[in-house]
């Protein structure tokens, strides 16, 4: 079976997601075999180094031996038991561990970040109403932010190309300025302009904290924003604020968390502790779709009782998969036994010092970096930047997914110092090499 027929039948079988199919006819999806650390190999032995971790989600590299290992023992043991009225070592401990390392607790599973999402602001409405206060119904997220799309995930979202087309069957809510750094006046510093955008959090939940159930952010980093960073500033801020007016703060770290901001989760940078935070993506080191939402002693009080109904009556089928649980107490593993925030640290040094060439190229702008996440804007992009860009990178072995004009690299931790400079290096010649992209 040659290339072109895999090509075709998946073409013809498989509806690809976040694209217009008619777009595969001239750009077939790539065939992949295998990976083997930061590199993925096509049909034909072509290998692409992973820069967006596959979809922000892969830590430790493709077919990493350790969490192999531990799929493979659990696989031996259980497969897969539903949550309601059963329990396992893998929910249990790794429970436990979300615990210790975000200060809160009583995880509640899912299955994807957009699952965890839904959960999160579920859960916050039904705290307000079991606590006497219905009224509380609306959500505030930040302007261009993204939390997913399933359809309450999607209401609290703000990129128009997804969310428009789908409006009529939205729930209201309200975006606030966001605290992303491009956005402040020339001369304005970042954490200037981050507390400039808090004073509109602060008016508007001024006005509307009765009606207000949360306000949930991406802590740091707006991914799909096109890897808008912002100063921590604003989330001590709006933690206060939160707390002034009655309003809970749903953190959304499925793509920040698990160390791509430098810390383990991004809020430690600004020292707050959200109200609830929900997780995905990283948390199984990129191996098995898995979702988590821990909350408050407070939160979790106000549901117990005797009254059924008062409880948190929600599930997903795979709610609390021990495979998936077991991938992510291998990954957590390896963050203890690799001291990775602190190895990260001293890579992102590095990658710093091999990055000048790109902060002084003229098309580049903004060229910035949080953690393990590094992005620039290019000037003059034509129309279709992304795509052109995107095929270009592949012609160079090189995984790349521009959003907009935001060139970003994501890649897994795991990247050494001589692919870091690879990454860099065939970066600027696709700029130099394609001046018309
Ligand atoms: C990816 C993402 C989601 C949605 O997660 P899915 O697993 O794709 O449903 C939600 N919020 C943020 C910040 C994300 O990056």
């Amino acid at each position: 079976m040659n290339n072109h027929d895999w090509l075709a039948r998946s073409r013809t079988a498989v509806w690809h997601p976040c694209t217009q199919m008619k777009q595969l006819e001239g750009f077939p999806p790539v065939p992949i075999t295998r990976g083997a650390g930061v590199w993925l190999y096509d049909f034909e032995g072509q290998r692409y180094l992973d820069a967006v971790s596959s979809w922000w989600v892969n830590l430790f590299g493709h077919c990493n031996p350790r969490i192999n290992a531990a799929l493979r023992e659990q696989l031996e043991q259980i497969e897969h038991v539903m949550l309601a009225g059963f329990t396992h070592a893998p929910v249990i401990e790794l429970s436990e561990r979300l615990a210790r390392l975000t200060g809160l607790g009583h995880a509640f599973y899912g299955s994807d970040g957009a699952s965890a999402v839904e959960i999160a602001l579920k859960m916050s409405f039904h705290y307000w109403r079991n606590s006497g206060q219905p009224g509380k119904t609306e959500f505030v997220s930040l302007q261009n932010s993204y939390h997913g799309e399933t359809l309450g995930a999607l209401s609290v979202t703000d990129v128009a190309l997804f969310k428009d087309t789908y409006a009529p069957l939205l729930r209201h809510s309200v975006q606030v300025p966001s605290p992303d750094w491009r956005l402040a006046e020339p001369g304005e510093s970042p954490e200037q302009y981050a507390l400039r955008a808090a004073e509109s959090l602060e008016n508007h939940l001024a006005k509307h904290h009765a009606a207000t159930a949360a306000l949930i952010v991406e802590p740091l980093v707006q991914g799909a924003a096109g890897m808008g960073m912002y100063h921590p500033a604003y989330l001590r801020r709006a933690r206060a604020i939160c707390d002034r007016y009655g309003v809970h703060l749903i953190a959304d770290e499925i793509a920040v968390g698990f160390g791509r901001t430098g810390t383990m989760f991004a809020c430690e940078q600004a020292g707050i502790r959200a109200d609830f935070i929900c997780l995905s993506k990283g948390i199984t080191g990129g191996y098995l779709p898995l979702s988590a939402v821990l909350t408050t002693d407070q939160v979790y009080a106000a549901f117990y009782d005797d009254a059924t109904a008062r409880g948190f009556l929600h599930s997903h089928s795979y709610t609390g998969n021990p495979l998936a649980c077991r991938a992510a107490l291998a990954t957590l593993d390896i963050f203890e036994q690799d001291d990775v925030l602190a190895t990260n640290q001293a890579k992102a040094i590095y990658w710093d010092r091999i990055a000048g060439p790109l902060r002084e190229h003229p098309r580049i702008r903004n060229l910035r970096r949080t953690g393990m996440i590094m992005a620039f804007e290019v000037d003059q992009a034509r129309a279709g930047f992304a795509r052109h860009f995107y095929h270009a990178a592949l012609a160079r072995g090189l995984l790349l997914r521009p959003i907009g004009n935001t060139v970003y690299f994501m890649p897994p931790y795991v990247i050494s110092e001589e692919e870091l400079e690879m990454l860099v290096t065939n970066t600027i010649c696709i700029l130099q090499a394609a001046p018309g992209i």
